[in-house]
């Protein structure tokens, strides 16, 4: 829909917008109100080009567009009945669970072992675990590719199966070949087209899922779902929406948590929304209030970072993991609000 700065467009004005349009196979249809006259554009609104020449003519003011710009991803695509399933478990039919610590330690093999058997028993159904890091500091420790052997090792010990992050194109094929189940696009990868298409490309043709974290400098919604679309688009639908916080504005949270975000993601997308409480909030003590916010606001899952012994961990788990005993907990709490949840009425 164009609307114009000025009430009606004069007939050369009319004239350009209609020669912009046919270029792309479209046609203008005015509607002509009392106060002001509104074109509408009938055929394939979608083309970037189009709308850009169009919103770049000074005398007009913007162009809404009525079809989504995310043909796959849309709720109301063919891929609206697509359900993803991990591990047996249909992601919609009960609170789906990622549990593990934030990053393998590649000296200490026995604590990820230790802690995929007791995430196991607190009720997770995915196992994560860091082997490549993405780190502020240059001088942090950045994972390790050995890690691999020890994550897929606790998968085999336990039986679940494993989320890792990849943030180069090489370790795409590395975490395929060894057996990864769900590749995690991480926050700050969570824009990097080339990597979302190499990722993308990379499983077509199998049935990995994809665990995208929200950006933290990600604007509009639909920035999120698109990047979503870039992976979907080479035809594996398997991805999950997984908001984590997006800049902190908080002072006392590592991020702002946006929990809140899954109803209106949902109103958009029919891609699960799993939703990252630890990242968000960032901090032990504050995860488990995020976490039952975040199943009350609608998510289908939770990624939690859990560790048998959080201080001992590297990277993030001295400060923000959960110990087994409080993710059990916790996942039973989720469970209860979950229930609840399917009984509030909308409206
Ligand atoms: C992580 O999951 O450990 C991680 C680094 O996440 P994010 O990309 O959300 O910061
Ligand atoms: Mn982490």
């Amino acid at each position: 829909m164009i609307l114009p700065k000025e009430a009606r467009l004069s007939p050369d004005k009319v004239a350009e917008i209609t020669r912009i349009v046919e270029e792309f196979g479209c046609k203008v249809q005015p509607i002509i109100g009392a106060v002001r006259t509104i074109y509408a554009i009938v055929g394939d609104e979608r083309d970037e080009l189009m709308i850009n020449r169009l919103e770049g003519l000074p005398y007009i003011d913007r162009i809404d567009r009525i079809q989504s710009p995310f043909k796959l991803m849309d709720r109301r695509s063919d891929l609206a009945s697509h359900r993803i399933a991990i591990g047996g478990v249909t992601l919609g039919e009960e609170l789906f669970v990622i549990a593990g610590p934030c990053t393998i330690d590649p000296k200490n093999p026995n604590y990820f072992y230790e802690t995929a058997a007791a995430v196991k028993e607190a009720g997770a159904h995915m196992i994560r675990g860091g082997v490549w890091k993405p780190r502020t500091n240059p001088y942090s420790f950045q994972g390790d590719a050995k890690s691999l052997d020890i994550l897929m090792e606790g998968s085999r010990r336990t039986g679940l199966p494993v989320d890792t992050e990849v943030m180069e194109v090489s370790q795409i094929k590395l975490a395929l070949d060894a057996g990864v189940t769900c590749l995690q696009v991480g926050a700050r990868n969570a824009l990097n087209y080339s990597l979302l298409r190499a990722i993308g490309r990379a499983i077509a043709d199998r049935d990995t899922v994809v665990l995208l974290k929200r950006g933290l400098h990600m604007g509009p919604i639909s920035e999120f779902i698109s990047a979503a679309e870039y992976i979907v688009a080479f035809g594996n639908p398997n991805v999950i929406l997984c908001p984590r916080g997006t800049a902190p504005t908080l002072d006392g949270y590592r991020s702002h948590p946006d929990e809140s975000i899954t109803p209106l993601l949902k109103e958009k997308t029919w891609a699960p929304v799993v939703i990252d409480p630890s990242h968000s909030v960032g901090k032990a003590a504050f995860v488990p209030a995020c976490a039952l916010a975040a199943v009350a606001y609608g998510a289908d899952g939770l990624c939690i970072e859990s560790h048998v012994s959080p201080n001992s961990g590297i990277g993030d788990d001295p400060k923000q993991s959960l110990t087994p005993e409080v993710l059990a907990d916790t996942i039973a709490q989720a469970k209860q609000v979950w229930a609840l949840r399917r009984q509030v009425k909308v409206g």
